[in-house]
């Protein structure tokens, strides 16, 4: 039996919610550094509707480095602007839809 969206009451299989709010979110990429100067990159603005956890760890194995979620913002160790925004075009999000900063 498959599971049932509770935002549309669609099976979860043809539910297009989750692309919806992809479409319609603005995501900020952008590099800070923390504590004892340690740059990391923070993805931004992705929203509740969107699987963060299934983002950071597609982030993660990708770039082969740590990283966190906090606050619903993606926190990546180590510089990974570029490679984190193709990442995030190759899973759905549109590039005019990225603001890297
Ligand atoms: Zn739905």
């Amino acid at each position: 039996m498959s599971e049932i969206c509770d935002k549309c009451g669609l099976p979860k299989d043809i539910c297009v919610c989750e692309t919806i709010a992809r479409e319609e979110q603005k995501v900020r990429v952008f590099t800070t550094s923390r504590r004892y100067g340690k740059m990391i990159t923070v993805v931004a603005g992705l929203g509740k509707d969107v699987n963060s956890k299934e983002i950071l760890r597609e982030l993660k194995t990708r770039l082969a480095c740590g990283g966190t979620l906090k606050d619903g913002e993606i926190e990546l160790q180590g510089k990974h602007k570029e490679r984190t925004v193709e990442i995030l075009l190759k899973s759905g999000f549109r590039r005019e839809q990225i603001e890297v900063s």
